[in-house]
This record gives structure tokens, C-alpha cells and sequence, in this order.
């Protein structure tokens, strides 16, 4: 197994550090960066061959697929085990799943920029959709990609929740973006793209419509944010131009991870309250358990510097493999 342990920073770097602008905190510790087993528990394979993939020869009836016929490469159907449902007000909400190709042994990160594209076509059209439906103040698109991400389900696939709440960790980043703009007059995310910037060694890759960073505060090993550096609020809102480069870097930092075999969630949402945030793609990759430490205090002990990480995307480290 390939490590880069002689790039390991000395024990003594910790460092504890403050979110953007939310009132929490991480300790980077690169002193445990990257010990031998810290990818040891991801050395799964993405791509497990399965007898009975719902997802293949599916007959749920498409919300929404492109192209339309049987040789659809992008489709929407109803989750087939929803916890949420529109018809039971005690649990009342949607969830879809978006099947990202036919294919079943494709993972995300190979399709070609215009096919995730395509499946951001999904995103924009049940984001908007679902946002009609009266009650529903929230809708999450999220993709769980490996098994260590809870993907119980191989197939590519990401998925989308409507809930008739605001959950209040979104509510409280909410309330600290308002705060942050009544205080500064600007918003919270235009000032991480210019500061990011100025700083220039958490910019993981950049063009002029997006910018992928691992954040400052990074809460996570190997965590990278995608911000679009138009104030771009709701997804809907996104041109051709921005899609494309959105797909671009997301199929780029998946790849990555991919190579790696490392599991990894993304998410993007939109809270019907709060319609004038910043839009942003959070990428968590699962390399590390927390401990008791984490769970105790809520202050996470993150093993890889984001500096690191932002040098490991651009491919400037060798990347661990279980082989
Ligand atoms: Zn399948
Ligand atoms: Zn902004």
C-alpha cells in the first residue's frame, strides 16, 4: 500500500480553528495525518456486482427521465421505501431517488460532463417541483456514493428529500449568514471566495464561473466545498456556462475520491425560507470515525490539514490505494 507518510506534517502542527462564520470549531491534527489505517475501513469496492439491483430493469413509473423511451440515461422515481410521504401528515414530505445511468457499473465520476449535466437537469426541475408542493419549506439533493456513505444500494444514484421543516442545523447557518450580513453588509460566502483567494492554498481547482475549496475550518478529511462566484441562490438560477463547470470540477474531485476508494457524500439544498443564501455544493468524504472526543464536544478532530487536501485533489501527493 502506497503512503504518503513522508509527507506527513510533524506531530505538533495542531491547530484549532474557527468556521467561517458559524460560532464552531475543529481541531486539525495532520500529527494523526494520514496514519496507516486511516483509509483502511473505505477499502471497499464502489462497484459490487448484485443480482437484485432495483435500479436495474426498473418499472417504477418516471417522474421525470431524459431522453424519453427506453433509452433513458437519466431517471426519477419515487423512492420505493419513502419515510416521507405526502399522503401521512404525521411524516409528511417526499423522497425521490434519481437514478444517474442505466448502466450499473458506472460509478458518477465516469459519466461524461454532459450526462451529470443532465442529472443537474433533475436536480433543477424536482428542486422546483417539490418547492411548489404546499408545506414544504425544504428540499435536500444528496448522493451517497460507497458503502461507508450509507449507500445500501451500489447503482449510482443520488437522491432528493422534501420536508415541511427547516432543520435546525440549517436554521442556525441560516441565522449566522443573516447575522454575518447585518454586520458586514455582505455576504458570507462572496467574502470566503475572495479571502480563499487571497490565502491561495485551499483552492483546489477554479475557472470563472466556480471555485473548489477545502475550507479553512474543514470539519472533515479531504472535505471540499464548490461555490459559484455569482451570487447564485437557488439552482435554478445557474446557466449553461456554470453547470458545466459545476459538472466539471464535481466529476474531477469525485474521480479523485474514486481512485481511492473512498466513500463520500455530497449535498446541496435549499431552504424556501432563506431564498437569498449563497449557493453551495459540500463534498464529505468518509475517512474517519468519530470517537469519543467528537462526540462529547462537538468539536471534530480532522487528521488532514485542508492544505494537504487541497495539494491530494490536484493529484501533487500520491494518492493512498488499498493495492
Ligand atoms: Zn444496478
Ligand atoms: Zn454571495
Amino acid at each position: 500500500m502506497a503512503r504518503p507518510a513522508k509527507t506527513n506534517p510533524p506531530a505538533n502542527a495542531a491547530e484549532l480553528r474557527k468556521h467561517y462564520f458559524l460560532d464552531s470549531y475543529v481541531i486539525i491534527a495532520p500529527g494523526r495525518n494520514l496514519r496507516p489505517d486511516l483509509f483502511s475501513h473505505a477499502a471497499e469496492p464502489h462497484k459490487v456486482p448484485s443480482d437484485h439491483c432495483p435500479f436495474d430493469h426498473n418499472t417504477e413509473p418516471e417522474i421525470w427521465q431524459h431522453p424519453r423511451g427506453a433509452n433513458w440515461q437519466v431517471k426519477v422515481v419515487r423512492n420505493a421505501f419513502p419515510a416521507l410521504s405526502t399522503d401521512n401528515p404525521k411524516a409528511f414530505g417526499s423522497q425521490e431517488v434519481i437514478i444517474n445511468t442505466p448502466d450499473h457499473n458506472l460509478e458518477f465520476s465516469e459519466l461524461s460532463v454532459e450526462h451529470i449535466t443532465e442529472i443537474f437537469t433533475a436536480y433543477r426541475l424536482r428542486i422546483t417541483e417539490l418547492s411548489k408542493l404546499e408545506g414544504i419549506r425544504y428540499v435536500l439533493v444528496f448522493k451517497n456514493d460507497g458503502p461507508i456513505a450509507g449507500a445500501s444500494i451500489a447503482h449510482a444514484h443520488c437522491q432528493i428529500f422534501a420536508l415541511p421543516i427547516v432543520p435546525p442545523k440549517i436554521a442556525r447557518e441560516s441565522d449566522a449568514l443573516n447575522h454575518y450580513w447585518d454586520q458586514k453588509n455582505t455576504c458570507a460566502y462572496c467574502d470566503i471566495i475572495e479571502w480563499e483567494t487571497s490565502q491561495k492554498v485551499r483552492i483546489i481547482a477554479e475557472d470563472k464561473s466556480f471555485i473548489a475549496v477545502a475550507p479553512y475550518a474543514s470539519s472533515h478529511a479531504l472535505e471540499a466545498w464548490l461555490i459559484p462566484r455569482r451570487h447564485v441562490t437557488k439552482f435554478a438560477q445557474f446557466n449553461a456556462t456554470e453547470l458545466h463547470s459545476l459538472a466539471t470540477m464535481l466529476k474531477k474531485i469525485t474521480a479523485r475520491l474514486d481512485t481511492s476508494m473512498i466513500s463520500f457524500n455530497y449535498f446541496l439544498q435549499e431552504s424556501l425560507d432563506n431564498q437569498d443564501h449563497h449557493f453551495v455544493l459540500k463534498v464529505e468524504p468518509r475517512t474517519t470515525k468519530y470517537a469519543g472526543a467528537e462526540i462529547g464536544t462537538g468539536v471534530e478532530i480532522n487528521p488532514v490539514t485542508p492544505e494537504y487536501t487541497t495539494l491530494w485533489y490536484q493529484g501533487k501527493i500520491p494518492t493512498t490505494s488499498p493495492h
